[in-house]
């Protein structure tokens, strides 16, 4: 990162890491992390929707060209997979992750190894991606890893479906929040992923999460540093509710919100059972769901 730069748990200091990170493993045994808040004992065995147990399993780690130009930068985004999904969309496109589990278990510290490893390979940032479900492990990987030195920023890379209080237990921890926010209907989310109050969940975590870091900041080489940078996948028919998100960002989060508009949806899993999730957006589609975001006049990113 550029000079001076300090990530937020740097400053908040190890021994709070540490008491952050007790906090939230007791949160195992009646597990609330999510909206889905399913209370099983993970430190028993016992397994929510989201099938992740106290064992944390990662499908892979690597530096990463293919996210947003602020966090890839020239040395790539430090990325971290995680096995398993609190959404189970029926169009996911990493469904063997996140509904069949590919993937390895890994300790605590070979997770904090890997972070490392990532900051020796030059990576710009530690990039969790579908980190809700593991945020206790992380937390306690997180510590580890400041303590050998770790000193990159950290991506909160999320489906937007994050408990309060979890996200109240990475404040002043993660420097970047990335939620993709993917329905602003109640019944479309029930139907594609099964939880009707994704919206209402969704914008509070926006709002915590906007309250947290603030807009997106980069150095001057344009590699971000700090800040929200929302996501959002263009869905065929409207479904994922691009009006009423964008004009929710520009009101209620912040007229400069980062927004990338994402157009690669394709049907993949069980989407051909969905119309019209059958298909792909039109270019008609893509093209008005850009241009409502920049008549709202946020930062859009396409
Ligand atoms: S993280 Fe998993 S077990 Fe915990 S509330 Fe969410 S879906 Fe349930």
């Amino acid at each position: 990162m550029g000079e001076g730069f300090v990530p937020a748990y740097r400053k908040l200091g190890l021994e709070a890491l540490r008491r952050r990170a007790g906090e939230a493993y007791r949160q195992l045994k009646h597990c609330r992390l999510c909206g889905r808040r399913c209370g099983v004992n993970r430190i028993l065995g016992e397994t929510g929707v989201c099938r992740a147990g106290k064992e944390v399993l990662i499908s892979g780690y690597g530096p990463h060209f293919g996210e947003e130009a602020p966090l890839v930068g020239q040395h790539g985004s430090g990325t971290i997979f995680f096995t398993y999904c609190n959404l189970k969309c029926v169009f996911c496109q990493n469904y063997d992750i996140s509904w069949e589990g590919a993937g390895n278990a890994v300790t605590v510290r070979d997770l904090a190894r890997i972070m490392l490893v990532l900051q020796k390979r030059g990576c710009h940032n530690v990039n969790f991606v579908s980190p809700t479900h593991y945020v206790p492990q992380i937390l306690a990987a997180v510590y580890l890893a400041a303590r050998d030195g770790l000193n990159l920023p950290l991506v909160y890379n999320t489906g937007g479906y994050d408990a309060l209080e979890t996200l109240k237990l990475l404040d002043g921890i993660i420097d970047i929040y990335m939620p993709d926010v993917k329905y602003m209907d109640a019944a479309v989310a029930e139907r594609l992923s099964g939880v009707a109050d994704y919206p209402a969940v969704a914008k509070a975590a926006l709002t915590e999460m906007q309250r947290q870091v603030g807009d997106l900041v980069t150095d001057r080489r344009g590699i971000a540093c700090r800040g929200l940078l929302v996501r959002h996948l263009v869905l065929p028919g409207g479904l994922a509710g691009t009006a009423e998100l964008v004009d929710f960002l520009a009101t209620e989060i912040s007229p400069d919100c980062f927004l990338n508009v994402m157009g690669q949806y394709y049907p993949a899993y069980r989407a051909r059972r969905y119309p019209p999730l059958d298909r792909r957006p039109t270019r008609e589609e893509l093209h008005a769901a850009i241009q409502l975001a920049r008549e709202r006049g946020l930062r859009v990113y396409t």
